[in-house]
């Protein structure tokens, strides 16, 4: 690559951000930081109607929990993330007097025209097209017989918006033009003009629409790729030839592919999420709770966001966010849609969690636990613990019901079981073993074993008869991983207790 990298990510500040949002900032991440390029934050905050509040925060929270902060972007007070370089503002509503600037040079240029039909009037166009079985397109075919600068004398113009009539500034397209488009995805593309529209660039209130803001915003931070969600497709054409009427260099393209629903067709959206359960935002917004919350971790979220829509080219699927920089490339990008699969989440984070160092999930283990009424400060006892339950755990917030028997005693026994493995001698074997156990001063999982083991076989009892009962008296269940890992972890006063009162309840 020659020229220096620069991408941005440039979400509109509507709402919390979608997971798809969240894979499209990720990639042009991964891409600026792969050829030691800047990532930037802007927001595309022209439309007010639509601006919610908090929503740019959200944004930003969510990048920095996925560790894909950005380099260049809006500062904000929550945020120890400067910054304003030379090519800021990143809120386009700080930009707003650049742009009109740029909609009188393509005026100028004979590039774009005034136009001041009502919204009434197009309406009505439109209708009239439909009940003919057309459909209405502001173009060539028609621009001469509308509203507009091209079909009226220049003094009613300059009259009109003396007068403060509203107006918008629209794109002339040209006619009978062959545009080539390139994509990285998608390879080469020909549009032929005559089928576009003359897109309303600006308005009178002041504001540009998206697509000349975006353009020259491009343009200003030296935008080296644009990389977007296909849904920006259609308007590639447009782009392409506002850089031409400028007279600008065209940064690259590459438009992502859709994240499909895991089932059916269509676009993934927040009703699937809602339908089958799963987040679709990285962070909760208001009563959705997102992926954060629901107790992902955000190496497992990026490496799935990752893989859905971009494929390394061999079997591996677990990557780390360095390996991910090292590997990913736009060409690997497919062009159909990714479908998303809630269960493969679910087995990232499976992964990530059996990796994470035991001691560094304490503090979430403890949030479980207090949850659920248990305050301990014991650390080493929980990493022991988590030890011995974490491979069967997808979640931290499994570990409560994987680990309550070794912080609350048993006040039941599973009936199936307890009909199984408690027999008419049981309670004598039990005894025996109180004896056994008491005798023991090294309660290691390693020495009970060995001393239990040896007093079954000098008494030529069956293991069955001891360690089922034993495991139901203990767990209350017979779930659980080694028993002797159990009891050591208990250690042996409770071990001793919790025996002695099922011989007592049971008899
Ligand atoms: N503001 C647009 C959005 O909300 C950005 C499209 C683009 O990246 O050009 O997705």
């Amino acid at each position: 690559m020659t020229k220096k990298v620069r991408v941005r990510f440039a979400p509109s500040p509507t709402g919390p951000l979608h997971i798809g949002g969240v894979r499209t900032a990720l990639y042009n991440y991964l891409f600026a930081k792969k050829h030691k390029g800047t990532f930037i934050l802007r927001i595309e905050d022209t439309d007010q109607n639509r601006y919610v509040e908090g929503a740019e925060q959200y944004i930003i929270d969510a990048l920095n929990w996925c560790n894909i902060p950005f380099d260049e972007g809006p500062t904000s007070e929550h945020s120890h993330q400067h910054t304003d370089s030379s090519f800021g503002p990143y809120r386009q509503s700080e930009r707003k007097h650049l742009y009109k600037k740029y909609a009188d040079i393509l005026l100028e240029k004979g590039k774009a025209y005034y136009a001041f039909d009502s919204n009434e009037s197009l309406d009505a166009h439109r209708k009239n097209h439909e009940e003919q079985g057309k459909t209405f397109i502001y173009n060539w075919h028609n621009r001469l017989k509308l509203d507009n600068s091209l079909s009226m004398m220049p003094e009613e113009v300059a009259n009109r918006i003396a007068s403060g009539e509203d107006y918008v500034i629209r794109f002339l397209t040209p006619p009978d033009e062959k545009l080539h488009l390139v994509d990285i995805i998608r390879g080469n593309m020909t549009i032929d003009t005559n089928v576009l529209d003359d897109k309303v660039l600006f308005k009178s209130d002041g504001m540009p629409t998206y697509h000349l803001a975006s353009i020259v915003d491009d343009h200003l931070m030296e935008i080296s790729h644009v990389i977007r969600g296909e849904e920006w497709l259609p308007s590639l054409a447009l782009h392409q030839q506002l850089y031409d009427a400028f007279g600008w260099e065209t940064p690259e393209f590459a438009h992502l592919p859709l994240i499909m629903k895991p089932v059916g067709k269509g676009k993934l959206s927040k009703r699937d999420g809602e339908k089958l359960g799963f987040p679709v935002f990285p962070l909760s917004w208001n009563e959705s709770v997102g992926y954060k919350e629901e107790g992902y971790y955000p190496e497992a979220v990026v490496n799935f966001l990752a893989l859905l829509g971009w494929n390394p080219g061999t079997e591996q699927e677990l990557f780390s966010l360095e390996e991910l920089i090292a590997e990913f490339s736009l060409e690997r990008v497919q062009k159909s849609g990714a479908r998303f699969d809630p269960d493969k989440t679910k087995w990232y984070n499976q992964h990530y969690l059996q990796e994470k160092k035991n001691a560094l999930i304490i503090p979430d283990f403890q949030k479980v636990l207090s949850k659920n009424g248990v305050t301990t400060q014991n650390e080493a006892h929980l990493e022991d613990i988590i030890a011995l339950i974490k491979e069967r755990a997808t979640f931290v917030s499994d570990f409560w019901e994987l680990s309550d028997y070794f912080f609350v005693a048993p006040k039941t026994y599973e009936e199936k079981a307890l009909k199984k493995q408690w027999k008419e001698n049981t309670s004598n074997i039990m005894n025996e073993l109180l004896s056994v156990l008491e005798t023991i001063d090294n309660f290691s999982s390693k020495n009970t074993e060995e001393k239990v083991k040896q007093w079954i076989s000098e008494k030529t009892y069956s293991f069955g008869n001891v360690m089922p009962p034993l495991r139901l008296v203990i767990v209350g269940d017979m779930k659980g991983p080694h028993i002797f890992d159990i009891i050591s972890a208990l250690g042996k006063k409770e071990t001793l207790e919790r025996i002695e009162k099922a011989i007592q309840v049971l008899g």
